[in-house]
């Protein structure tokens, strides 16, 4: 069983990140890219929460605040009960890791495999070097790699072993939460499993919190209690993948599962396709963000953003349709198009 014990470890509340961007020759006033818009999001001790939409939705963006690589423009994240940028930037390193998409990027392909994996601890002064190199041997054999690979280069790898490798380092240094950006993207769909199983094996050892960032719906539902659906730098729905998958509020939820290669007896749902592309950050449109490719927009969708709340137990989304204060102008607009 899971250790959620509903503590929270990590909250963000109203959590906004702009970038200003210059096109062209970069004369003329810079544009701003809202990358991540207005997000409150809390992650509980012990559990694993898939992050999911398309790309360029600010998933990315969302781990490096986070991570406290980048300041949010407003809006604040808590870890512990403290404000993130009042904790000392080595400490939050320890307890914070991330796992990249890509094995090839994230690993230095000048350093040996066990140097890679030390390195957190020798930076932490964690052991001294003999404890440290056993620990590194150790962690190598946990993640199913032979001991003798440490004094291997990541070139001799395939994309599966250096996400091991990836998973051995960040698991070094003990951490508490471990973000995982996209972590089997980049891998061969008969790696894929394997790296998952991994990676919840290693969460029930060392009970380890995930935050797990993915564009793959299927790959959410197999290794997330819980899920966080992202619109153009928005939440758009949240709530325990069980229940979302079974019954998706938001209409752009329908249409991601929709597109999703999972058996699906519901044929309403199949209805719900999702066509073109989202629109740019730079100029989102008003209202809902997804209104212009939503298939039930109504009224208030175009003029008024929808707040994310809880429609459902333990569910919140961010649609009109469940809003008790458009309810009447829905029945209208319903009542006109049976005429
Ligand atoms: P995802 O990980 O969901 O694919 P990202 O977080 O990488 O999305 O990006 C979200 C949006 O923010 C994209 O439109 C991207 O181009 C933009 N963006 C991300 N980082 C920067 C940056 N440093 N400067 C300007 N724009 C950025
Ligand atoms: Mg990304």
């Amino acid at each position: 069983m899971t250790k959620t014990d509903h503590t929270p470890l990590l909250q963000l509340r109203d959590v906004r990140k702009q970038y200003s961007i210059r096109t062209g020759l970069g004369l003329g006033e810079p544009l701003t890219v809202t990358a991540v818009s207005r997000v409150s999001l809390t992650l509980r001790q012990g559990e694993t929460l898939g992050l999911v939409g398309e790309s360029g939705c600010g998933k990315s963006t969302l781990a490096r605040l986070i991570l406290g690589l980048e300041k949010p423009t407003s809006g604040d994240i808590h870890y512990r009960g403290g404000r993130l940028d009042e904790w000392r930037r080595l400490d939050l390193r320890r307890r914070m890791q991330m796992i990249f998409q890509d094995p090839f990027a994230s690993l230095n392909p000048r350093q040996k495999i066990g140097d890679i994996v030390e390195e957190g601890p020798l930076i932490h002064h964690m052991g001294s070097r003999k404890e440290r190199k056993e620990a590194v041997l150790q962690l190598l054999g946990m993640v199913g790699l032979s001991p003798e690979y440490a004094n291997r280069y990541p070139h001799e790898f395939s994309g599966g072993q250096r996400q091991r490798v990836a998973i051995a380092r960040a698991l070094a240094l003990h951490p508490e939460l471990v973000v995982c950006d996209e972590p089997v993207s980049a891998l061969d769909v008969s790696i894929q499993a394997q790296v998952l199983e991994l990676l919840a094996d290693m969460r029930k050892r060392f009970d380890l919190t995930y935050l797990f960032i993915s564009h793959d719906l299927s790959v959410v539902g197999h290794v997330c209690e819980r899920a966080a659906v992202m619109y153009l730098g928005s939440l758009v729905e949240e709530g325990p993948t069980e229940s979302m998958f079974a019954d998706p509020l938001h209409p752009y939820t329908k249409a991601l599962l929709a597109a999703a290669p999972i058996p699906d007896p519901d044929a309403a749902r199949r209805r719900a396709k999702l066509s073109g592309d989202p629109p740019s950050p730079i100029d989102p449109p008003g209202g809902c963000p997804f209104h212009p490719r939503c298939n039930q927009a109504f009224e208030p969708c175009s003029r008024v953003a929808p707040q994310l709340a809880e429609r459902a137990p333990g569910r919140r989304t961010a649609c009109h349709l469940y809003d008790p204060e458009h309810q009447a102008t829905l029945a209208t607009t319903a009542a006109k198009e049976t005429l």
